[in-house]
């Protein structure tokens, strides 16, 4: 293997660290504390895992953590009474409700009925255009993960040439927003892009963010380019045996074969420890600079785009 690791890990430790230090100041100098209020509905179990995390961490960095947890047969008018209750509390300052929703619900209707400036996940449209204009804007807390992995491997990124596997609305079109902004040439790649494999190949950096476990392989990559593997995929591991129900124990695997693209690329992000856990602490991150816009005050250096 010749790539070195992105250690995301490690990095979302230092995020998590600055921003603890950001938090510990608001209060001190200036008698704030950040708040982060979670809306889940419904008991998906990997949304429950996701939002006691988040929770977790919100309280280990010294903000408040609000959870409303709500009945998966919650009504449209239910849950936007919430959100706008949130909205116009003073002690909230980030608003992020879990996705998906249950069928029943609107997603675009909620998330753009949160407060633009408590869009702690960047996803209500007035965000996503701030993004595309070069405006201030909250950053989606992935993207913001990758590019920060990115700018600290590489400092400039000025003039790479960048190719994202992926055009999702939470993923692939925030991470090349973010690129174009940083002045890389991006390419958007997709499900109809034809010989894919060449237009990575092309490329300084690759980030996969496509939901097909393994698909990007070594022969996709140019000799020393940077890959950022966004993926988290779930697939069978019979080398580690059977669970105590029988079935076959699993393991997580990204988007990218990790083996084979390591022996070519330069530096490369592992599955799991790398994206996985940046994407948190940028929501950490983000509820802090929410939280010094609402108040006027100076944003902690080197936490948003
Ligand atoms: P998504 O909404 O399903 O989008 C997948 C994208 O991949 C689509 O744009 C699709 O193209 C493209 N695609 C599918 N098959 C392809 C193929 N054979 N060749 C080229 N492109 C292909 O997924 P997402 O929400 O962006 O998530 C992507 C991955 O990231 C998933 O594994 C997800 O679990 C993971 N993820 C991780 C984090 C984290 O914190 N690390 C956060 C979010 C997501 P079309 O548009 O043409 O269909």
């Amino acid at each position: 293997m010749g790539a070195q690791i992105i250690d995301g890990k490690a990095f979302a430790a230092q995020v998590r660290e600055k921003v603890a230090g950001h938090v510990a100041h608001l209060r001190q100098a200036h008698g704030v504390t950040p708040g982060l209020a979670v809306v889940l509905v419904g008991e998906d179990p990997a949304s429950q895992v996701y939002v006691r995390s988040k929770g977790k961490q919100t309280v280990e960095t010294g903000m408040n953590s609000y959870e409303h947890r709500l009945d998966a047969r919650t009504g449209e008018a239910e849950l936007l009474a919430l959100i706008e209750q949130l909205n116009s509390d003073r002690d909230v300052h980030g608003i992020l409700v879990q996705l998906p929703l249950p069928a029943h619900l609107n997603e675009d209707l909620v998330i753009n009925a949160i407060a633009p400036e408590k869009d702690v996940d960047g996803f209500h449209i007035s965000n996503v255009g701030r993004l595309a204009t070069g405006q201030k804007a909250m950053v989606p807390c992935t993207p913001l993960g990758c590019l920060m992995m990115l700018r600290e491997h590489h400092g400039s990124l000025s003039g790479m040439n960048a190719v994202v596997v992926g055009r999702s609305n939470i993923v692939g079109k925030p991470m090349a927003q973010l690129l174009l902004r940083d002045s890389c040439t991006v390419t958007i790649a997709h499900s109809r892009t034809k010989e894919i494999e060449e237009v990575t190949r092309r490329a300084d950096i690759v980030v996969a963010a496509v939901g097909r476990p393994e698909m990007v392989t070594g022969d996709w990559i140019r000799p020393g380019a940077t890959v950022i593997d966004v993926g988290i995929n779930r697939i069978d591991a019979p080398e580690k045996g059977t669970n105590e129900d029988g079935s076959v124990k699993t393991r997580l695997v990204g988007d990218c074969h990790f083996e084979s693209c390591a022996e070519v690329a330069g530096a490369i992000t592992p599955v799991p420890g790398g994206v996985g856990p940046m994407t948190i602490a940028c929501l950490l991150a983000n509820t802090v600079t929410a939280c010094c816009r609402m108040h006027g005050l100076a944003e902690p250096e080197g936490l948003t785009a």
